[in-house]
């Protein structure tokens, strides 16, 4: 079976792990929390960074900070992995889904402006809905596979509607807009861990942001909102939301091989833009010049989908479609979804994410190329 998009752990992850074993520095303190959160806030560029016990937990933890709450709403999109979503409803928000732009596959921008001069108002610094005057503290955008979207205009829209943003910038490790880094521009960013990213600790996740006051509170609020160093004293409902140092050890091995991680994910994007790139119908998602991506995860779009995904998955070349949209979803139904010809739809039924591990062979990519050929 060659993977989707599999762990690569060819660094020191057993040794720094073993060290842990060895020591019994495996649970909630220890040395390596401390440098994977310093490595982090290095890579990305920002001041601070707060290792959580996954990325939704990290999205969560951003939402309870801003005070979101059961009268919110949070503006996100309707393509995304179900964890934005479920973190917006862990505070008893709701969502409010904009659609999707059919040619990078990020937050339509068009669409949210229309939404924000037309539905919402603007009370003492906030942004509501006219319709029932619900508040909208928050906006969260996903930058989908790693992609992201025009920043300027995104920053002047939230600036305008008076919208504090959290990056849902979980998939875009190693990915930059004019030379900044995914989950720098907002309040506060977001990054996952889970098996299947760029790097991975097994779960896990992490916060970043410039305002440290908010990462002083992130620390506080995901260890249980301990307030006294010796005695068991809390001053507010917490959660136990850390990373544990024996996951950071495996975090900063993987850290020290991201670099090349990412040289990776462009060799394997470019040798499947080569190969299929006019292959029938067969297009990319588009990535404006003011974006370098990771590259996480290379998705095609063809009419053929369904065709693919079975031929590929038969010969154990593991391929997946999009998410389902969220508005598909049975929990999401009665929510907002702000579109006019329902894109995320589109996209749904036509979009295959291919194999494209860090460690694929080029044999194995090479295979994958044929085999999609094949079909055309
Ligand atoms: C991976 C991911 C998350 C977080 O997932 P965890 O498994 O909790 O780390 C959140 N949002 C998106 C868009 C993701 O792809």
């Amino acid at each position: 079976m060659v993977l989707l998009s599999g762990p690569n752990m060819g660094g020191n992850e057993l040794k720094y792990v073993t060290e842990c074993i060895t020591t019994g520095w495996v649970s909630s303190v220890g040395a390596y929390v401390d440098q994977f959160e310093k490595m982090t806030a290095a890579f990305a560029g920002t001041k601070y960074a707060v290792a959580t016990s996954s990325g939704t937990t990290a999205l969560h933890t951003c939402l309870v900070m801003l005070g979101v709450n059961s009268k919110d709403y949070v503006i996100t999109q309707n393509i995304t992995f179900i964890a934005t979503c479920n973190s917006i409803k862990y505070t008893g928000a709701d969502p409010i889904f904009i659609d999707t732009d059919e040619n990078n596959w990020q937050m339509d921008l068009n669409l949210l402006e229309e939404f924000l001069n037309e539905e919402t108002e603007q009370r003492d610094g906030a942004c509501y809905h006219k319709k029932d005057g619900r508040r909208i503290p928050v906006i969260m955008p996903v930058h989908v596979l790693g992609n992201i979207c025009d920043m300027d205009r995104l920053l002047a829209i939230t600036k305008k509607h008076n919208l504090l943003m959290v990056e849902d910038s979980t998939e875009a490790l190693g990915s930059y807009y004019k030379g900044q880094h995914a989950g720098s521009f907002g309040l506060m960013g977001t990054f996952s861990y889970n098996g299947n990213k760029i790097i991975t600790t097994g779960g896990g996740g992490m916060i970043v942001t410039n305002d440290e006051a908010l990462a002083k509170k992130a620390k506080h609020l995901t260890t249980q909102a301990k307030s006294d160093p010796f005695e068991y004293i809390h001053d507010e409902i917490g959660y136990n939301y850390r990373l544990v140092n024996v996951a950071a050890a495996m975090g900063v091995a993987q850290m020290e091989q991201l670099p090349a991680f990412i040289e990776r994910k462009k060799e394997i994007i470019a040798f499947y833009k080569k190969e299929l790139e006019g292959i029938g119908d067969i297009t990319f998602q588009q990535v404006s010049d003011d974006v370098t991506p990771n590259w996480w995860l290379p998705t095609i779009k063809t009419s053929k989908q369904k065709e693919v995904l079975a031929l590929l998955n038969s010969k154990g070349l593991q391929s997946r479609p999009f998410w389902v949209p969220m508005n598909q979803l049975r929990m999401f139904t009665s929510d907002i979804y702000v579109n006019k010809t329902d894109r995320s739809g589109h996209l749904y039924s036509n979009c295959l994410s291919i194999p494209c591990s860090t460690n694929i062979t080029n044999a194995d990519l090479q295979s994958v190329a044929d085999t999609i050929k094949s079909l055309f």
